[in-house]
């Protein structure tokens, strides 16, 4: 009975095993499961954050990238209206004045735009143009052809402002737009208009600055994606395509206006971002936070919390484990004490290393087999007196009480038994019948008390000559009977001669005056089949001849002869 040993380090079927799976487990999902759901709660918690945030800093700069418009717009209305403009263009237009005159008007325009264009930073270009579109003044040194707005004519006549569309202008390194304004005559007549390139750099920068130190970007982009100013790097590059959304993304930014979307940045980098269109405008106003900053609160709980679930397990692990040793090694050292026992062995005390249960049981199973012990040896004592008592029984079933002989029973046995095995072997074996003379008149004197001393000396005078295979039993009251194997007739006699000569010189009447004899009857096998009861017969015969011829000697028997009658 032993133990299967694991192949495994690991033995899942041991107590210890389980304990310790059961309280990692314990350990585990409840922890997981909390940590996951606070780790949800808080990433929705804070993409809300991060969403009215973005979307707080898109809707304000959209509504002051708007604002900015107008009041460039409203500018650009109160210049196309100012007296300078309307006189000296109106002075070109109408009926010619002399090149003098011209030149001046020109100058004079030109002079106006540059000292406009000197106090306002957001413009780059101001343009005085006729409505045939070409160019009479400009703010630039070297003017450059005019991109109009698409449609500039049309509105100039309703007396309105164009508004052109945001791009890139490589040349200024820099997002412009062009707007324009009609410029009406003193009779509402119209003159030409007023178009100015506008820079996004100033609008952006100042609010940039309103943003927040938290943004990582802040951009405007146009809906193909070119970015046309903004913070950080991003237009400030010869290259346009890098500081550019791809156009997927550009559409998809304006479609989920204002809400928060996860995507690579122009940069490259990985960020939560939102777009807020400019009203008036084709451009979207886009705020963007660094994904790794913007989560950074959740990616410290992710940390700690794998920590502190390691931490958990660790602990949790080491404790089960260390319980599942403290009830394995007793339990181990009770099956060790047990298998022991089943092998027969009750040499056992365990020790009782823990308290509780286990402890109790190993005391209740030292105690068990100390019972044991004690039941084990009880029956080796009961049996040892019981194998003494069945020794005396037997002999008493084979023994006369009074002389000590064997009985007649098992003279019965005996004989029958020695007589097979010398009949077998072709052996010679004679048997002496033996009767006290005269017993009973011994007895009527002397009183049968002292009849009984008388028989218990015979019975030692017997022993006492008896040879070591010899054999001697009480065949009845005063009668002995003697089995002498390996001995002829002859040798029968003379031991019957013997033994009547030591009981006729033993003193044994020492009560009285008279001689205690015997009469001895011998008999042995002849060599032809013989019972035990026919030997005995012979002897008898043998005896009653001898009583016969007068007493105190032995007879062999004789076959022919007479028995008692
Ligand atoms: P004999 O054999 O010489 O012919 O004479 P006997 O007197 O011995 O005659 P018998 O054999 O008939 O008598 C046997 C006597 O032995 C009878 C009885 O008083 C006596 N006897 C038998 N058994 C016992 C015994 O156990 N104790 C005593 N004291 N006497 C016994
Ligand atoms: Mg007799
Ligand atoms: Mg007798």
């Amino acid at each position: 009975m032993s133990r299967k040993t694991p192949l495994l380090p690991f033995d899942f079927y041991s107590i210890k095993s389980k304990i310790t799976l059961f309280a990692l487990l314990a350990t585990l999902i409840p922890s997981l499961t909390i940590g996951w759901r606070s780790y949800v709660q808080n990433k929705r918690f804070l993409s809300q954050k991060i969403t009215q945030e973005l979307q707080k800093v898109t809707s304000q700069a959209s509504r002051e990238t708007s604002l900015w418009l107008k009041e460039r717009l409203y500018d650009l209305k109160v210049f196309s209206s100012s007296y300078v403009v309307t006189e000296n263009l109106a002075r070109l237009q109408g009926a010619s004045a002399g090149q003098i005159e011209d030149e001046r008007a020109v100058r004079g325009l030109r002079d106006y735009l540059g000292s406009v264009r000197a106090k306002f930073g957001d413009y780059e270009e101001l343009t005085v143009v006729a409505p045939n579109g070409m160019v009479v003044a400009s703010s630039a040194q070297l003017p450059g052809p005019v991109a109009l707005p698409d449609g500039w004519l049309d509105r100039a006549r309703a007396g309105e402002a164009a508004i052109g569309s945001p791009h890139w202008d490589e040349a200024l390194r820099a997002g412009t737009l062009v707007v324009s304004q009609p410029i009406l005559g003193a009779d509402e007549r119209l003159l030409g208009a007023l178009a100015a390139k506008l820079n996004f750099h100033v609008i952006v920068e100042s609010l940039a600055s309103d943003s927040g130190p938290d943004l990582s970007d802040f951009y405007l982009v146009t809906r193909s994606g070119a970015v046309v100013a903004g913070t950080h790097p991003v237009p400030v590059t010869s290259r346009p395509t890098k500081a550019a959304l791809p156009p997927d993304l550009a559409s998809r930014l304006f479609a989920q206006e204002s809400a928060a979307s996860e995507y690579s940045s122009p940069r490259g980098v990985a960020v939560v971002g939102t777009l807020k269109t400019v009203p008036g405008l084709s451009l979207g106003v886009v705020a963007e936070k660094e994904r790794r900053l913007a989560y950074a609160e959740i990616y410290r709980l992710r940390r700690t919390t794998i920590w502190l679930v390691g931490g958990l397990l660790l602990g949790v692990g080491s404790l089960a484990y260390l319980l599942g040793l403290s009830i394995v090694r007793p339990l181990d050292t009770l099956i060790a004490g047990a298998a022991k026992v089943a092998t027969g062995s009750l040499d056992v005390d365990l020790p009782v290393s823990s308290r509780g249960e286990l402890g109790y049981m190993t005391e209740v199973f030292n105690h068990m087999v100390e019972q044991l012990r004690l039941g084990r040896q009880e029956l080796g004592e009961a049996n040892q007196t019981l194998r003494e008592r069945n020794q005396e029984l037997q002999e008493l079933s084979v023994t006369d009480s009074l002389t000590g002989l064997f009985n007649r029973k098992h003279m019965w046995e005996t004989l029958a038994r020695e007589l097979e095995g010398y009949k077998r072997h072709q052996r010679p074996l004679a048997v002496l019948m033996i009767d006290i003379d005269h017993f009973k008149r011994y007895n009527d004197t002397h009183g049968h008390l002292a009849g009984d001393e008388v028989l218990k000396r015979m019975a030692e005078i017997f022993r006492s000559s008896l040879r070591v295979s010899d054999y001697a039993a009480r065949y009845g009251g005063e009668e002995f009977l003697m089995v002498l194997p390996d001995t002829d007739s002859t040798m029968a006699n003379q031991a019957a001669e013997r033994l009547r000569g030591l009981v006729a010189a033993e003193n044994l009447a020492s009560a009285g005056p008279a001689k205690i004899t015997v009469s001895i009857g011998v008999a042995s096998t002849s060599g032809h089949e013989e019972e035990p009861e026919s030997l005995v017969r012979n002897a008898d015969t043998a005896l009653y001849r001898a009583k016969k011829a007068g007493r105190n000697r032995a007879f062999v028997f004789e076959a022919g002869s007479t028995g008692p009658s």
